[in-house]
């Protein structure tokens, strides 16, 4: 039996686990990955033009919220299956794995129908019966850290998916509350860097999330790539000024391919490179 602490998730040696999140692209296994995509899917037009726009940039894998959990029970909440169908159908037009939050345990069976990769949000990070849920569907599960949850309740929370049977999982830092309330968030880049060293997980950061501004996300992209991060979490929007959510940090299709333009020499710098998959040189990708 295994202790009281998060011995599945520790580091054993150098070796980061690789994880597979679908038409042949792995994390963890050196190259970077970057997931990009809008915060919510809001309508065909809004899905297929921004995840054809960072495809074309180089992303290697599609997001796109179609359940969200917003603070406000008016805000947008997400167009629930018919976002999923749009995902889903883009994902396979472009060969690229998709990934979505899932919010809910009743939603699992529908969610597995439609997306290669679940996301656990920062607020239910946490959410036990999800978590021991999402780690009997079958599928890999990207695992955000709570903005109130410490590294060690971050493992914990991951030892709970390892735990009920899924090694398949990716942590991702988007960053905690702090005094600090003038940004969104405040980005733990040394928890990220420490959570590589401790834990054998591969660790993304969302600039998005942890900087809520457009300006900060390419600095903080570069920053995570320099320090050691298995890749990004990126949300990019056709037209910011009308996203129904996240607007403000979303990037334009040009500046997000001006981030992929920029990562490449940063990695470099840390004898890394941009991940590569078979899938992606099928459909063209860029780099
Ligand atoms: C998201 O990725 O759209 C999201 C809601 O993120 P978080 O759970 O980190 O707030
Ligand atoms: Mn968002």
């Amino acid at each position: 039996m295994a202790g009281s602490g998060p011995t599945r998730v520790m580091r054993d040696g150098a070796t980061t686990t690789r994880v597979h999140l679908g038409h042949g692209l792995e994390v963890g296994g050196g190259g970077f990955v970057v997931v990009a995509g809008p915060c919510a899917l809001e309508n065909a037009e809004q899905v297929e033009k921004t995840v054809a726009a960072v495809a074309q940039a180089g992303a290697h894998a599609l997001r796109g919220g179609a359940f969200k959990p917003r603070t406000s029970p008016y805000a947008f909440q997400g167009l629930g299956e018919p976002g999923l169908k749009l995902l889903a159908e883009q994902g396979r037009k472009l060969r690229r794995p998709v990934v979505s939050e899932v919010l809910d345990a009743s939603q699992l069976p529908l969610m597995v129908d439609y997306v290669d990769v679940l996301q656990i949000g920062a607020r239910n990070m946490q959410n036990f019966t999800l978590l021991r849920a999402a780690a009997k569907s079958g599928r890999p599960v990207l695992l955000k850290r709570g903005f109130g949850a410490t590294l060690d309740e971050w493992l914990l929370a991951a030892e709970y998916l390892l735990d009920g049977g899924n090694e398949a999982v990716v942590l991702c830092e988007r960053g905690i509350r702090s005094f600090d309330t003038t940004l969104r968030s405040t980005l733990d880049l040394a928890g990220m860097a420490w959570m590589k060293e401790k834990c054998r997980l591969p660790v993304l950061v969302d600039p998005s999330h942890s900087t809520g501004t457009q300006s900060l996300v390419t600095p903080m992209s570069l920053a995570a790539a320099a320090a050691g991060a298995d890749g990004l979490l990126v949300e990019v929007h056709v037209n910011p000024a009308e996203a129904l959510c996240d607007g403000r940090q979303a990037l334009t299709p040009p500046l997000f391919d001006g981030l992929m333009r920029a990562l490449p020499p940063v990695l470099s710098a840390t004898g890394r490179s941009l991940a590569r998959a078979e899938a992606l040189h099928a459909v063209g990708g860029t780099r």
